[in-house]
């Protein structure tokens, strides 16, 4: 199965073009899942009659923790080689490697927590500034006024009044 991240596969034309395929497996299967990802993508297409991938991509997402999904996905077609005589049949090399969930480079500081006369309080990571905080039953943090301003990051992140650093409330 021929497989690239173009759209043209080169001496070939594209005679047909089938569905999107995907591929998908967890990181938990090992150290190879972008390759199963890849290969279950490939066994899709040929399921169709196709006899390539164009447009590949993969994606990986954070499942939990330190677990990742791997999507691969293309376009399956059906490529005829244009004189007649089929190229290299192994897949384009792909550096799968280089589909690696991107770091989160943009977590907000954390606040730390300050116990002062049975009240707890945030201290803002930048300018000092103290937020009274609440526990409620669940055990989640509130500021009294303040909303979570990041749906993104997990827990609670407000803007300080003080100095606008967005950061992280601690659930403890
Ligand atoms: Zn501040």
């Amino acid at each position: 199965m021929l497989v690239s991240a173009g759209e043209n596969l080169h001496g070939y034309k594209i005679a047909e073009y089938k569905d999107v395929v995907f591929g998908v497996c967890n990181s938990t299967e090992g150290a190879g899942f972008r390759q199963v990802a890849l290969k279950k993508m490939t066994d899709n297409a040929a399921k169709l009659g196709a006899t390539a991938v164009i447009n590949f991509k993969m994606e990986i997402y954070p499942v939990s923790g330190t677990t990742q999904e791997a999507t691969a996905y293309g376009n399956a077609v059906i490529a005829d080689p244009i004189d007649g005589v089929a190229r290299v049949e192994t897949p384009h090399k792909i550096n799968l490697e280089a589909y690696t969930r991107k770091p989160k480079t943009d977590d907000s500081p954390i606040g730390q927590i300050h116990d002062i006369n049975g009240y707890k309080f945030v201290v803002c990571p930048k300018c000092g500034t103290k937020y009274r905080v609440e526990t409620d039953e669940k055990g989640e943090v509130h500021i009294k006024g303040f909303d979570d301003v990041d749906d993104d990051e997990p827990g609670l992140q407000v803007f300080c009044l003080r100095c606008g650093t967005k950061f992280t409330v601690p659930e403890k």
